[in-house]
């Protein structure tokens, strides 16, 4: 999948016509650098452009206006002066995209000996910025306020997080997914409002035949399948049955065959995410599994039993991560270890985890599954890297969707896991598994969830704020009631925020 090309940040600076053209010069001047900063910050994996500076309500109505229009997928705005904010009402209130407001100034010191009123008169975004918070929140503006200098790496991170938030929800904004056959017969949490995911996400969710992909799968040509077979034997330990020449060799040429047809199908459709259903197979052989495990690593995102939802997620994080170390994968909470104090949750699928949180080379490998009544599929077995990560799970609670977050530790299993035939994860949330388990569970959040070491609790946050969509997090902090009490609050407002 091709890589999203150089998204465009624009860096938007208030002011006003009442300080004359040689002030104007240097607030242009001055926010330029600033503008520049934040594009050559590693942290920021944006453009960050600079746009001249703003003085009047007609300007400002039209900027907001293009950078929808020609793609920017956020704004970044600060009040180098003082800009009055009336003339910010029309445009603030039809801005499309995620709005940054930095909070800063040109200087770090202050030159104590030397300033004087004309320094005063440059540098007042002290109060500028607060005159520009009056109007978004008079307005109700969801966006993100940093405050710092943006020489400081806890500033850029923070703009950081906030421009990898804009890049998901980009990717969501544009996100068609295809959905192989329906849920899992009888299964609650994997359904879904899918008018309002389009709505909401601007995510467009529909489910196709399986056996239009079937056909396509079918329609592979061997020459591919070939190529398709040596760069696994190139990029895994291919089990010794499944290589050429091995009594389950035509297995492997089939998975193969199934990762080019559905790879082949979603393209032609420009779809960045999809489903399966192993109730739904159609005319397929295989449950396919290498096939989802590899697509999910090229930034599709996938979910099982017809989870539209948690396959939402996993694309949107992983548009989130470009460019950054670590993995994001479909997951499963699957079962425990409840040694007192120690307890651990051991995370995996019938298949589907995703490679690139793999903490090694994966194993291919071929074993029954005892589920789905097709010939055994082929898989990639390993162990998640161990370091902090997130799972992120979310719920259609009839009336709104609710976002749940657990920062969790991966650890290296305890003992190796010699006949587990599946890529799994083992974990320690935080605070602890019970009370994680509890409060999951109290904010009725799905057992399908996203598992990312690529994105923190912040840009989930800033994501949630996007799409203003409730996000709960259970950390360290957690403690049960304060937590049920907290998803009682939220039911309240939500139901109040949606208006009468
Ligand atoms: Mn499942």
């Amino acid at each position: 999948m091709a890589p999203h090309t150089a998204p465009e940040i624009w860096f938007l600076t208030g002011s006003q016509g009442m300080y004359g053209e040689e002030t104007l010069r240097q607030v242009a001047e001055q926010s330029r650098l600033i503008a520049a900063a934040l594009d050559d910050s590693p942290q920021v994996p944006a453009r960050v452009v600079w746009k001249p500076v703003l003085t009047n309500s007609g300007e400002i109505l039209r900027v907001c206006r293009d950078a929808a229009a020609q793609g920017a997928i956020g704004v970044v705005a600060w009040m180098h002066t003082f800009s009055p904010a009336k003339m910010w009402i029309a445009g603030l209130d039809a801005l499309q995209t995620p709005l940054l407001h930095l909070h800063t100034q040109a200087n770090v010191l202050l030159p104590w000996d030397d300033i004087d009123m004309d320094f005063m008169n440059l540098n007042q975004a002290a109060h500028g910025d607060r005159e520009f918070g009056y109007i978004q929140t008079r307005l109700g503006v969801a966006r993100k306020t940093v405050a710092g200098h943006v020489s400081d790496p806890r500033v850029t991170a923070r703009v950081g997080a906030w421009a990898r938030a804009a890049l998901g929800w980009s990717a969501m904004r544009s996100l068609r997914l295809a959905r192989f056959g329906d849920n899992m017969r009888d299964v609650a949490v994997t359904e879904g409002d899918k008018v309002e995911a389009e709505l909401r996400f601007g995510v467009s969710v529909n489910t196709y035949g399986v056996n239009d992909l079937v056909q396509v799968v079918d329609q592979v040509a061997d020459a591919q399948v070939d190529d398709l077979v040596k760069e696994y034997d190139d990029t895994y330990r291919v089990a010794p049955g499944l290589r050429p020449g091995g009594e389950r060799h035509d297995s492997l040429r089939y998975a193969a065959r199934l990762e080019l047809g559905m790879r082949a199908f979603l393209d032609a459709g420009g779809f960045h995410a999809f489903t399966t259903n192993f109730e739904d197979l159609g005319g397929l052989r295989q449950l396919p599994g290498i096939a989802v495990q590899r697509l999910m690593a090229d930034g599709y995102g996938f979910g099982g039993e017809g989870d539209w939802k948690t396959s939402v997620l996993v694309r949107t994080l992983k548009a989130m991560s470009v460019g950054v170390d670590g993995g994001t994968s479909f997951m499963e909470d699957y079962t425990y270890d409840l040694t007192p104090g120690e307890e651990l949750v051991l995370g995996a699928h019938m298949l589907e985890v995703c490679p690139t949180i793999a903490g090694g080379v994966p194993n291919v490998e071929i074993h029954p599954l005892s589920i789905g009544g097709r010939e055994d599929p082929v898989r990639l077995v390993f162990d998640a890297a161990p370091g902090p990560a997130v799972v992120l799970g979310l719920a259609d609670m009839g009336e709104r969707f609710r976002l749940v977050a657990n920062e969790i530790d991966v650890v290296s299993p305890p003992q190796p896991l010699r006949r587990l035939p599946v890529a799994r994860a083992v974990w320690r949330p935080r605070p602890h598994l019970p009370g994680s388990a509890e409060a999951w569970i109290t904010a009725g959040a799905p057992h399908h969830t996203v598992l990312s070491q690529a994105v923190g609790v912040e840009e989930l946050h800033d994501l949630a704020e996007m799409s203003r969509t409730e996000l709960v997090v259970i950390d360290a902090d957690t403690e049960p009631r304060r937590f049920a009490d907290e998803i009682r609050w939220n039911q309240a407002y939500y139901r109040l925020a949606r208006g009468f």
